[in-house]
């Protein structure tokens, strides 16, 4: 491991407004080896054969390139191209061949590295923690939740303008279909299935796969109260049962919400929800999603579909499904899933079932194992709709820049 001395003494602090371009690759790659990653991976990659470039530095080099925005391989020369501030550094070649060598190794090497960057993710939140008392809280609509880690599973397409392997059409167009994990207090991925452009969006055997995976990437103290999202209509029996199984541990607390279809039943079942059962969403700021139209009538409280703009409304369905004349339409789920909906005015030009174009409202469910006796404002049903909808960070975090931010938000935690 090549580590040059400047490095040394180097103090972060967290007041910049920027991240000078490739400049923070030097403290991206200071993170990387402060935390072992760099040594973890070294050892994980280790060969009897005797190599100018230790594979891990190269690989470790790679993730800080990527952090720093890059997107082809190529662009590894940022680091490549700055010898004086870097040490030794491998070509862009050298860089292929040792994801060639990772990939003939399968799922062992795999394995290695995994567990090289789980081990590294241990020690830097432990520094975290260390510095600042905590990790930091769950944002959920302008509040924080404290003491729960949350992952979020989305299932996200990646366009891709050349025919990479894997890239298919699918509903967006043409790319991939990777299904990730993120932890939403880090801003951090912790797992994630590469998959073709066709596969569906709610495969429950992948959700399983890369649910264990994001939980074992976990430092174990942080395993004990978890909140778990999906979006989309990810609702399967063999996902629900899976978390369901995870949250009845003893000790452990888990909090899932997974999205859910609009069928006929919940159809039926909105029909009937009163007017007032309907009440107002919140933003991501915390502030209400409605606004009264300037025409609108004098009682603030009407249903007048002229007097609101913009209006978004969350209820709970679950009394309607379980205990109404049609008998407990949820038998066979377990007895603490409650089911919500939220209702918005559909952005002009959205796609609209028959359903929600004749009714005006565009709708989205999501099943949550939230308890009913849960206090305070994570209990109320906007927080509670908030709180499984907070995916743009997901997507923001897939994003190159994205990543690079997030990378110096780990760094400004840790050292
Ligand atoms: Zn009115």
């Amino acid at each position: 491991m090549n580590t040059t001395g400047w490095v040394k003494g180097l103090r972060v602090t967290g007041d910049g407004t920027g991240i000078v371009s490739h400049a923070g690759v030097a403290l991206i790659r200071a993170l990387a080896d402060n935390i072992g990653l760099t040594a973890g991976l070294s050892k994980a990659l280790a060969s009897d054969r005797l190599l100018v470039h230790d594979r891990g530095r190269v690989l470790a080099d790679l993730a800080c390139a990527i952090a720093d925005g890059g997107e082809v391989i190529s662009d590894f020369r940022v680091i490549g191209d700055q010898q004086e501030l870097f040490g030794l550094v491998a070509s862009v070649p050298t860089a292929w061949r040792t994801l060639d060598e990772i990939a003939g190794g399968g799922q062992r090497a795999l394995g290695r590295i995994t567990a090289a960057v789980n081990d590294a993710r241990r020690r830097a939140w432990a520094a975290a923690v260390s510095r600042h008392g905590a990790l930091p809280g769950v944002r959920i609509a302008g509040k924080t939740l404290d003491g729960v880690t949350c992952i979020r599973l989305d299932a996200s397409v990646v366009t891709c303008h050349s025919d990479k392997e894997g890239a298919e059409p699918n509903f967006k167009g043409f790319g991939l279909h990777p299904l990730l994990a993120y932890c939403d207090n880090t801003a951090e991925p912790l797992a994630g299935m590469l998959r073709p452009g066709s596969a569906g969006s709610n495969t429950a055997a992948d959700h399983l796969a890369v649910l264990d995976a994001a939980i074992g990437a976990l430092p174990p103290a942080f395993r004990r109260r978890l909140m778990v999202t999906c979006d989309g209509a990810g609702a399967s029996h063999d996902l629900i049962a899976r978390l369901d199984e995870l949250a009845c541990r003893r000790g452990y607390q888990l909090i899932y919400s997974v999205g859910w279809e609009l069928g006929a039943r919940e159809r039926a079942a909105i029909t009937a929800v009163p007017a007032q059962a309907w009440q107002i969403a919140v933003d991501p700021r915390g502030e209400i999603r409605e606004r009264r139209a300037d025409q609108a009538c004098s009682d603030l409280g009407c249903g007048h579909r002229r007097c609101w703009i913009e209006e978004a409304h969350v209820t709970e369905l679950t009394s309607l499904l379980r205990a109404g004349p049609a008998g407990d339409q949820l038998a066979g789920w377990p007895a603490t899933m409650r089911i919500f909906a939220r209702r918005e005015r559909p952005h002009p030009g959205a796609q609209l079932t028959l359903f929600e174009a004749g009714d005006g409202w565009r709708y989205t469910l999501w099943v949550t194992s939230r308890p009913v006796s849960t206090r305070g404002w994570l209990g109320q049903p906007a927080y509670i709709d908030a709180a499984h909808r907070v995916h743009a960070r997901v997507e923001d975090a897939i994003l190159p820049q994205g990543s690079s931010a997030c990378c110096m938000t780990l760094g400004e935690l840790v050292m």
